[in-house]
């Protein structure tokens, strides 16, 4: 495309701190949240007259982090297609070249809050229970691909109003190093999985501790294992389920198993003490039942060993979840990622500048093919079935439970959190 007629397709807002280049079709840029890669806005698209989200991924090459996790972002968001999942609308960057290129945006679906916002919310059984189910579907659909999250946070989980929920990332690589004895670095890790935690081997069901992590703030509205560092949070983690077996110390390596032994013993408490009665919406018999049901399940995701741990199809099948079982949403085909290997790659800040350039060449290409067409990738949600209590997730407080890289807030208007299906 000629260079001044490209020029003319965008134009600069200052968004915060941020200068936004977008194209002329999105107006009414506003600041919606922020994490790890920079600023997210919502937008009007004048094109699929619908409101958006859209992500700045600033010189996302400026180092090796930035580039793997941004690329493999991208690759993946495109592949990626599932309602429970956020879909991609849109790549553009301004730069016209190669050597000029500086910045990404990604332009997503527009949901209405994070899951932050809406764990400070009273929840009803029927919309706990059902936003657990859509984690679960997503999450499933990601290990079909051959994706293990390893990261899930309430900041990268976002919420409508109807209660429909999407995962907003794919979480570390493979490689990515973590685990005890790294030197500290400010991200929210107070949901990663003693595996993590202890930098072990692990399965599918890492993902599972996560889910009950997020499940046990919304129950209590504070976070479950809150720590200054990994440390501290096995701390917690030992305080209240107690110190682990022996069998599950055996699979540690000498120096974590060593750091681990010589911890205090604890004897931990009962998942009744934990999460008593008082947590619970217990107003009937089938609210005392699903009480139950859901401290059942805690009792099954929140559990040190992971070989003991309940599965994703397990999870998806207890009873507190399979009321909402539709195989159409659990056993949607899987994505086929094409780059196999995504999670191993190392490269030169030129050599990732480049990469990450080709990809949104790649998707400007294949829209102008028609082989995307922006609307079609939009999932269907499902019918809401009762109105009942409004809950404005928009008048929830925004401030951020600890300082981290992946805190947010998001200011944009949402509506009531208000019908499950
Ligand atoms: P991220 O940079 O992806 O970690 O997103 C940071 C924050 O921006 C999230 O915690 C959300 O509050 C908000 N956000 C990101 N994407 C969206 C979206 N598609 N819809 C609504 N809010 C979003």
């Amino acid at each position: 495309m000629n260079k001044n007629k490209r020029e003319k397709e965008f134009y600069s807002v200052d968004v915060g701190d941020s200068t936004f280049t977008v194209l002329k079709r999105y107006q009414n840029l506003r600041p919606i949240g922020s994490g790890a890669q920079g600023i997210v806005c919502s937008a009007y698209d004048n094109n699929l007259e619908r409101n958006v989200a859209i992500k700045k991924l600033s010189r996302p090459f400026q180092n090796q982090t930035h580039a793997k996790r941004a690329y493999r972002e991208l690759v993946l968001m495109k592949c990626v297609n599932h309602k429970n999942i956020i879909g991609l609308l849109n790549v553009f960057t301004p730069q016209k070249t190669l050597e000029e290129f500086q910045d990404v945006y990604l332009v997503m679906e527009l949901m209405d809050a994070n899951l932050c916002q809406v764990i400070q919310m009273e929840l009803d059984h029927e919309r706990l229970s059902y936003l657990l189910y859509q984690m679960l579907c997503g999450i499933k659909h990601l290990h079909a691909a051959g994706i293990i999250h390893r990261d899930l946070k309430p900041s990268n989980i976002v919420v409508k109003s109807d209660c429909t929920l999407k995962i907003l990332d794919f979480g570390l690589a493979r490689t990515a190093a973590t685990g005890l004895l790294m030197t500290p670095y400010v991200v929210t890790r107070y949901y990663r999985a003693p595996e993590v935690i202890l930098g072990m081997g692990y399965q599918a069901n890492v993902d599972i501790w996560s889910v009950g992590c997020i499940l046990a703030e919304m129950v209590r509205h504070k976070i479950l294992f809150p720590g200054r560092d990994y440390i501290d949070q096995w701390n917690k983690v030992i305080e209240q389920l107690g110190t682990p077996t022996q069998e599950f110390l055996l699979k540690l390596n000498q120096s974590v198993r060593t750091y681990v032994e010589n911890r205090p013993r604890y004897t931990g408490y009962s998942f009744e003490k934990l999460f008593p009665d008082v947590l619970f919406p217990a107003d009937s018999e089938h609210s005392k039942l699903k009480a139950s049901q859901a401290r059942d399940l805690l009792s099954k995701m929140l559990v040190i060993d992971a070989s003991k741990r309940i599965s994703v199809d397990e999870a998806l099948q207890h009873p507190y979840i399979n009321v909402w079982y539709d195989p159409a949403e659990v056993e949607a085909p899987s994505p086929l990622i094409t780059d196999k290997q995504l999670d191993e790659r190392e490269h030169t800040v030129e050599e990732w500048k480049e990469l990450i350039y080709k990809e949104v060449l790649d998707w400007e290409e294949r829209m102008k093919n028609g082989v995307i067409r922006g609307a079609a990738v939009i999932n269907g949600s499902p019918q809401p079935s009762s109105s009942s209590s409004i809950n404005d997730v928009s008048s929830m407080s925004t401030e951020p439970t600890v300082a981290s890289d992946t805190d947010s807030s998001l200011e944009a208007s949402a509506g009531p959190l208000s019908c499950c299906r």
